[in-house]
């Protein structure tokens, strides 16, 4: 698979598993992503998907996989875990195996079991089928694609960035010096991120070109506007140097 094919697919599974598997040299680690990021991708994806609004269930889920990763409490999550399961099991049998509750019930499942690092492009594959049959499923499935390859970065230019730099990579190099989190900086990168203001991201770029940034993978990230974003994008982690 090529740069502009990983871009351009819609195929969650391949973004996610290109993403992970992506290694220049045989002998080097295979990248990992954490369970926060995991949780955050479903997360996001579960925000931007309209039909999540009639799902109280799934609002609950997401409300405590929110607390658990702001706050670092993972036990949050795995006690809400016989819930989302029990909550699997009625769906089934109250409306059938393979239908969308089964399917929205599986999603808010997955956000909240341990492992999700392993499957973590899970959740918006069960919203798609939840919602298989709406008219904006292809929309949705184009919107999942984009946010999971803002939140895993470009592993043909180095991924999540500071893990991958120290394996010295010669080409495709996201590296990003400490000296570059100048306190306008830090400023601009927990404002976004708390405030989900995306759209001060050019302004982030500038504020990194002035403190002596000039690594074009992090700035044309911040600085095209057709790209989407959402808490756990590559950058905005790497500049609060959160993984
Ligand atoms: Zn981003």
């Amino acid at each position: 698979m090529t740069e502009s094919q990983w871009y351009e697919t819609t195929d969650l599974w391949e973004i996610y598993h290109r993403a992970l598997a992506f290694r220049v040299r045989k002998t080097d680690p295979y990248p990992q992503i954490t369970r926060r990021v995991a949780v955050l991708i479903g997360l996001a994806c579960l925000r931007a998907t309209p039909q999540v609004q009639r799902q109280t269930f799934v609002l609950q889920a997401m409300e405590v996989a929110e607390a658990a990763v702001e706050n670092n409490q993972w036990q949050l999550l795995d006690d809400f875990g016989p819930q989302a399961q029990q909550n699997c099991y009625d769906a089934v049998a109250h409306s059938g195996i393979d239908t969308a509750p089964h399917f929205w019930a599986l999603a808010a499942f997955r956000l909240v079991d341990r492992g999700i690092e392993l499957y973590g492009w899970h959740v918006p594959y069960f919203v798609l089928k939840a919602i298989r049959r709406a008219a904006n499923i292809e929309r949705m499935a184009q919107l999942f694609a984009h946010l999971l390859r803002d939140l895993l970065g470009n592993p043909f230019r180095g991924g999540r960035g500071e893990q991958f730099e120290k394996r010295r990579r010669k080409r495709c190099q996201t590296t990003f010096f400490p000296p570059w989190r100048t306190s306008d900086v830090m400023l601009l990168a927990q404002g976004i991120y708390a405030e989900r203001a995306f759209q001060r991201m050019p302004i982030l770029a500038d504020a990194l070109q002035e403190a002596g940034c000039d690594d074009d993978a992090i700035l044309s990230h911040l600085r095209d506007s057709s790209l989407l974003h959402d808490r756990g994008c590559w950058v905005i982690d790497l500049v609060l140097n959160r993984s």
